[in-house]
């Protein structure tokens, strides 16, 4: 009996192509062999995960799902990305040739999609650590952390070299000099790993091709009017190096150069990216950048034809999936876009696919999601927040002394996880407060100071007095991304910022201040007053790393990756261009370490991240109240209790997303003194105490850990 087997033959029983054994070309090229028109145009198309069912990406063969922001379904677990994405997988799987889907996502500072996640500082904040190795650390975690959500792919990193602080997108950038940006790239390094077929190794995607960052007046997806020979000296060096890394894709920039789309721009993206570098995977488009070829709303047959022929392989085509596909086909069938192309596009693709090992292991390898914001992450974010710190100023306030004593903490920024993590955490913009588990710089404080120290914190600096041996300010932006934080102001810090800097003026003592934003902001009016300035920049979660360099227990090494301008009037200021900066780029001051570095603050040994239980409370008229939070906001009343009373509460009627996270808001009429309260709930009681606010409002909280998983029954709370 003997069984004759043709290579490349569809009837085979066993295709080339599902040999595991065979070389990716072989395999690569045997199933380009087999797929129709329809199969190969699917291949090229991205399509938004909201946009799309499983039946319509299975109907129309899209080869690609996205999540444009990182945004996902609630609560955003790891487990909850993992389902979504077999869904999608499994759907991708029933077509004729079984080509498995990729997913990709945003995550550019940690796995910054995923609840409980490990953040890290944005690339401006890496930049100034000057440390590749580093970050090349944190791309091992971020890909570990990503991949256990099952998303074989990310958006990051951004190499753009950011020159003027106008730019909403500044933070994303490693620096204003090719240099930082270039090195960093090891970020890419980190995030694919050491083999692309690993369960912890995720494609990444260098982007914005190229000089985003070098728009007139920083206008994000603006216009860069610079000589092709400045083009290749500034915009141009990161790409090479991302392209030498192996990078598996590059994002084509929104913004023009001279007037001409980057997304049509065939010279840049074939001859220079793909002939001169060498790049051997694949072009994709930024969100809708189809939209961008022409700079008119909407697309054409016109625009399709150029992106494609200008060298672009995949499109992030969010909505109108089946419109591109048909536009394409017809651009095809007319033999305006030649099949050479289309096969080409397809083999880049495919062949990131074949290496991933997305023929053998489809789906969410589930095993990992026990690193998801684990110890051993944290540690290595929290040493990128040490090193990123940069000590602009210091008349001898720095290091704190950690002795016994009474600290005032004011400023926005200080207890606010999501102030700290600025844009592309959870949500596209940011947001506003306890958006994922992590530890605020006031955490952090409170948990290096001596024992017998008092730390005080008030949002606007209220109830300061001479009583206390310094005030430490912790302020700064608020979270924004791309356009929607293009600023055409002065760049100063906002009105908040600026009446907490007078106040604790005002009492006369020495203020060390922490400012966490996306760039440099004009403080040049306020600078005299401070005995001591720290660029934080946005650190994410490890809150802890600014106590570290603020009490002495490492040594600062940041230095600036950005210069910093006097005033607005100076944008765009960058290295070696004359201006004189308030501080110049490569700038950092340091100081020896005077305290042993302390344990990380103690989650709950029962804590983990699904299980957040959030009380706060405020100085009211009505005694004490008890309020149900979700995530858009506090506000219904569950009930009124007085001390000593109790209120009984149904743990699935809480937060909105998830049985196991209950957010809770505790009102309380005393003005002061501690509030006590205690929850009890099916797995046992918890106690915590909170001071009362000398002022009312809602500026302080206190975090409950309540091992909530699995329980839905009754939880009980007393105060
Ligand atoms: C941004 C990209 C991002 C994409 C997907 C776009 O608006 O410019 O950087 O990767 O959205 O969310």
């Amino acid at each position: 009996v003997s069984t004759l087997v043709v290579q490349g033959d569809a009837r085979a029983a066993d295709p080339l192509y599902k040999d595991p054994s065979q070389p990716v070309e072989v395999r690569m090229n045997d199933l380009l062999g087999r797929m129709s028109l329809t199969e190969k145009l699917g291949q090229m198309t991205q399509a938004e995960r909201k946009f799309i069912s499983t039946a319509g990406m299975r109907d129309l063969r899209i080869g690609s799902v996205m999540a444009g922001g990182g945004e996902g379904p609630a609560p955003q677990s790891p487990q909850v990305w993992a389902d979504l994405y077999d869904s999608f997988q499994r759907a991708a799987l029933e077509t004729p040739l079984g080509i498995p889907m990729m997913f990709g996502i945003d995550a550019v500072h940690g796995a910054s999609h995923v609840r409980g996640a490990t953040i890290f500082p944005h690339n401006v904040g890496l930049g100034a650590t000057r440390d590749p190795g580093l970050v090349e650390r944190i791309g091992r975690v971020t890909a570990t952390e990503v991949a256990a959500t099952g998303i074989d792919w990310t958006y990051s990193p951004c190499v753009c070299v950011a020159r003027d602080d106008h730019w909403g997108r500044v933070y994303e950038s490693f620096g204003e000099t090719p240099e930082n940006p270039s090195a960093m790239t090891s970020l890419i390094t980190g995030l694919q790993g050491p083999s692309l077929n690993s369960s912890t190794s995720i494609l990444a995607t260098a982007k914005h091709y190229v000089g985003d960052g070098g728009t007139t007046g920083g206008d994000d997806q603006g216009n860069t009017a610079v000589s092709e020979a400045e083009l290749r000296a500034v915009h141009l060096p990161p790409f090479r190096a991302a392209v030498q890394r192996n990078v598996a894709s590059v994002m084509v920039s929104y913004s023009s150069w001279n007037g001409a789309k980057m997304h049509g721009h065939r010279y840049l993206l074939m001859d220079v990216l793909k002939g001169e570098l060498g790049f051997q995977g694949f072009v994709t488009t930024d969100w809708d950048g189809i939209e961008k070829v022409d700079g008119q709303f909407g697309f054409t047959p016109e625009d399709v034809r150029t992106a494609v022929n200008a060298g672009i392989d995949s499109f992030m085509i969010t909505e109108q999936y089946a419109n591109f596909i048909g536009l394409l086909r017809a651009e095809v069938d007319a033999g305006r876009v030649p099949m050479s192309r289309i096969d080409d596009a397809n083999r880049r693709i495919l062949r990131k696919k074949f290496e991933l090992g997305l023929f053998e292991r489809p789906f969410a390898d589930r095993g990992t999601s026990s690193t998801v914001g684990s110890r051993e992450h944290r540690a290595i974010a929290r040493e990128a927040v040490q090193k990123s710190q940069v000590v602009l100023k210091n008349s001898g306030a720095l290091p704190l002394p950690q002795a016994p004593g009474k600290l005032f903490v004011a400023g926005k920024s200080a207890d606010n996880i999501g102030l700290q993590s600025g844009g592309w955490t959870m949500t596209w913009q940011g947001g506003d407060g306890p958006i994922t588990p992590g530890t605020t710089v006031l955490q952090g404080i409170r948990n290096t100071v001596a024992p017998g120290t008092t730390v005080t914190y008030n949002r606007n600096g209220d109830g300061i007095d001479a009583s206390y041996r310094a005030a430490i300010a912790v302020i700064g932006e608020k979270p924004y991304a791309e356009y929607e934080g293009d600023r055409e102001d002065d760049l100063r810090l906002d009105a908040e910022d600026r009446a907490v800097l007078a106040r604790l003026k005002a009492a006369g003592l020495p203020v060390v201040t922490v400012i966490l934003s996306g760039r440099p902001l004009d403080i040049t009016a306020e600078l005299p007053d401070l005995s001591a300035l720290i660029a934080g920049w946005l650190p994410g979660t490890e809150g802890q790393g600014v106590a570290d360099v603020l009490f002495g227990a490492v040594r600062p090494t940041g230095t600036l990756p950005v210069s910093w301008a006097r005033n607005v009037g100076q944008q765009p200021i960058n290295a070696g261009d004359g201006k004189s900066a308030l501080f110049p780029y490569g700038f950092g001051l340091t100081y020896a370490p005077v305290i042993p570095l302390p344990d990380p603050p103690q989650p709950d040994s029962r804590w983990n991240a699904r299980d957040t239980i959030r009380a706060e409370y405020f100085t009211g008229q009505q005694g004490t109240q008890l309020e149900q939070c979700t995530d858009a906001g506090c506000g219904k009343a569950v009930g009124y209790v007085s001390p000593g009373d109790h209120i009984d509460f149904d743990s699935v009627d809480f937060g909105g997303t998830s049985p196991n996270a209950v957010t809770l808001r505790i009102a309380s009429g005393a003005s002061s003194g501690n509030v006590e309260f205690r929850l009890d709930s099916p797995t046992g009681p918890v106690v915590a105490t909170a001071p009362v606010s000398p002022t009312g409002g809602w500026e302080s909280w206190v975090d409950l850990t309540v091992p909530v998983a699995g329980a839905t029954g009754k939880h009980r709370l007393y105060l």
